[in-house]
């Protein structure tokens, strides 16, 4: 089959690889129907976290075409979008709540995980890692379920966004815009989109933010002024910079929260007396994809509608000319499709 594989540091291709099978009694294989590409597989491809010769890829939907025999929840022809990672459910953190630090799990395209950027993959634990696609949702309506929107709810969810408060959202590329969709779905009063770059900030309008040019404005001072001078309640970084992470910290209020979801590839300064004294709280981390099937529902229900990210699909023939795309952001890019 065809496959997006990771040879080396800032090295992928696509190339003929072996088809998955099934290896323990909880895997499925999937077809896979629809992969996008992250920016996350920038970072793993850049900064050599995987192992050379393994497929790259987190993001996914498909068709379930063979089911192990401990599979409860699926079967064949069923219709799935998948988790970022593949968890056991039974160790010390699966029983904890907190499913994506699986002592034994893998991360799809990532250290060795086999990725999600091909025909076929071989899906673990499938009845943790799979959620059913409600019959009314087509595959594009859905694989964002997995990552990008759980990711955003991640940022939502530990920042405790509230019914009435305000939100800052740092980085309107995929990730912050469906963070800022789900903090206007959780009812916060204002929503604050910062970004660089004008075409993402009108994406981030259309989903009801206000939107701030940090190419045009200083974001903070931009920030302060909209909050009489106090600052955000909660602040979610979702790029993954140094100096987003600087001005997101700056633009939330004493005692409130800041939410990082960006994944920095750089190490990053945090002075931590600067903001002892505010009884600041901050969360860092992976994504929790806990919740795709409330998120599937809220699609499903109308609520809420993140296909219009999709700006661009190609074949997985021609996945290197979608990486291009996505890299260099050109043509308006969000979010690039791959079809195998
Ligand atoms: P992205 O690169 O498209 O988004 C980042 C946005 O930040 C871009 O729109 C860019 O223009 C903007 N930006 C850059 N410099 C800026 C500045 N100085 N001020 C304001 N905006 C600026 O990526 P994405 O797909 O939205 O992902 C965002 C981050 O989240 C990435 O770091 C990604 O790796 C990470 N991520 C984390 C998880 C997780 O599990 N925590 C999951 C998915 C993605
Ligand atoms: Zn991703
Ligand atoms: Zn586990």
């Amino acid at each position: 089959m065809k496959a997006v594989v990771y040879r080396g540091i800032n090295d992928l291709q696509v190339a003929s690889v072996p088809e998955p099978s099934l290896d323990d009694p909880n895997d499925v294989i999937i077809r896979v129907s629809l992969t996008s590409i992250c920016a996350s597989d920038l970072h793993i491809r850049d900064s050599g976290l995987h192992e050379p010769g393994k497929i790259i890829g987190h993001e996914y939907c498909g068709v379930v075409e063979e089911a192990g025999q401990q599979v409860r929840g699926f079967r064949k022809g069923d219709r799935v979008v998948g988790k970022p990672f593949a968890n056991c459910g039974y160790c010390f953190y699966c029983q904890h709540g907190q499913p994506e630090l699986c002592e034994v799990g893998i991360l799809f395209g990532v250290k060795g995980g086999q990725g999600v950027q091909a025909e076929y993959a071989r899906i673990p634990w499938a009845d943790n890692t799979l959620k059913k696609i409600p019959d009314s949702l087509t595959f594009e309506d859905a694989i964002f379920a997995g990552d990008i929107l759980s990711t955003g709810l991640t940022g939502v969810l530990r920042g405790k966004v509230t019914y009435g408060g305000t939100v800052a959202v740092f980085g309107a590329g995929p990730v912050g815009l469906c963070a800022v969709a789900l903090s206007n779905l959780f009812g916060a009063s204002k929503v604050i989109a910062v970004d660089r770059l004008d075409y993402r900030l009108a994406v981030a309008s259309s989903f009801g933010a206000i939107t701030v040019c940090a190419a045009k404005e200083d974001p903070v001072q931009a920030i302060l002024s909209l909050t009489e001078g106090r600052g955000v309640d909660v602040g979610i970084e979702a790029a993954g910079l140094e100096a987003t992470f600087n001005s997101c910290l700056h633009s939330v209020r004493r005692g409130g929260r800041l939410s990082v979801v960006g994944f920095f590839s750089d190490p990053t300064y945090l002075n931590i007396s600067e903001r002892f004294f505010d009884v600041f709280n901050l969360t860092i981390g992976l994504g929790d994809s806990s919740h795709m099937e409330e998120l599937l529902n809220l699609i499903a229900g109308g609520k809420l509608d993140v296909k219009k990210l999709i700006t661009h699909t190609f074949s997985l023939e021609d996945a290197m000319q979608g990486y291009d795309v996505f890299e260099r952001k050109l043509d308006k890019c969000i979010k690039v499709i791959l079809k195998p």
